[in-house]
């Protein structure tokens, strides 16, 4: 009973959150991941890229402890993922998964306040309203409150997800390609809000596809390619024209943003 009312301590800035040490993972004798070390700490976003098929969602599911690894070890706030109660873990870290297939026509006002499922039975449950409220403001869902999730367009319902991710109020964030669906201005939105959580403390490691959103709003960026960490570090560090020509087997050019000095990444073109 006492671990029910167990709520997770905050990871101070700079901490690590999540610490992965030599992460295989095999599925039909077909090795995903092999030997991949990486950390995310508290008061950080991370990009996680790479091309289709590199293993990015694999090792997204193997740090939130919802997918099976091998061989490795990840720690969640110093503690081996496999000590956690599961519970207890949903209070310290949130996931978007890359398909939110819902079969059933819950609202979208249903389907945010699934992420409050966690609090139950905590002082915490008392933020529940504001917690749900908050996070459809914030991905602008709230006039789509009563509709069926499943009448929402892709990007609406991209939305409604990551509202039901933010309104678990989690200190590690996992979003798995959280814009893919998304416009511009609501792809601007989704960053802001990782870097506001992050601002705030909170450890966000995010999948990303857009390269210049990567450049543009990580503080690190770890590059997957064929199922082992390429490379890790600042963004500049890691998108350099050579290291993106080779892993995406396009030739790239950067050039730096004018004002920001950070890198834009152009495909070379005929
Ligand atoms: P990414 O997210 O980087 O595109 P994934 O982590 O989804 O890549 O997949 C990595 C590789 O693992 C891909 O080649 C994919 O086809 C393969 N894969 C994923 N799940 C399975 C599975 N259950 N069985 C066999 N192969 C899988
Ligand atoms: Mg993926």
């Amino acid at each position: 009973m006492s671990r029910r009312l167990e709520i997770p301590a905050a990871i101070a800035v700079g901490e690590l959150a999540v610490r992965a040490r030599g992460i295989g993972v095999q599925l039909d004798g077909k090795r995903i991941l092999e030997g991949v070390d990486l950390d995310l700490h508290a008061g950080e976003v991370l990009a996680l890229i790479g091309p289709n098929g590199a293993g990015k969602s694999t090792l997204l599911g193997v740090l939130s402890g919802d997918a099976a690894l091998t061989t490795g070890t990840v720690e969640i706030a110093g503690v081996p993922l496999g000590d956690w109660h599961l519970q207890v873990l949903a209070r310290q870290r949130a996931v978007l998964a890359q398909s939110n297939a819902v079969a059933f026509p819950f609202s979208v006002a249903e389907i945010v306040e699934m992420g409050r499922a966690p609090w139950r039975r905590t002082p915490l449950e008392d933020d529940d309203e504001r917690a749900v409220a908050e996070a459809m403001e914030l991905t602008e869902v709230t006039r789509f409150a009563e509709r069926a999730y499943p009448s929402l367009s892709g990007g609406e319902r991209a939305r409604a997800s990551l509202a039901r991710v933010l309104a678990q109020r989690t200190g590690i964030v996992m979003l798995d390609e959280p814009t893919a669906a998304l416009d511009l201005k609501h792809q601007e939105a989704v960053l802001r809000i990782a870097r506001e959580r992050a601002a705030a403390g909170d450890a966000v490691v995010v999948v990303l596809h857009d390269l210049n959103l990567a450049a543009a709003y990580a503080d690190r960026v770890a590059l997957l390619a064929d199922g082992r960490l390429h490379s890790a570090g600042a963004p500049e560090q890691v998108l350099t024209a050579e290291t993106i020509a080779e892993v995406y087997q396009h030739p790239v050019e950067i050039v730096r943003h004018p004002r920001t000095g950070r890198a834009i990444v152009v495909p070379l073109r005929d």
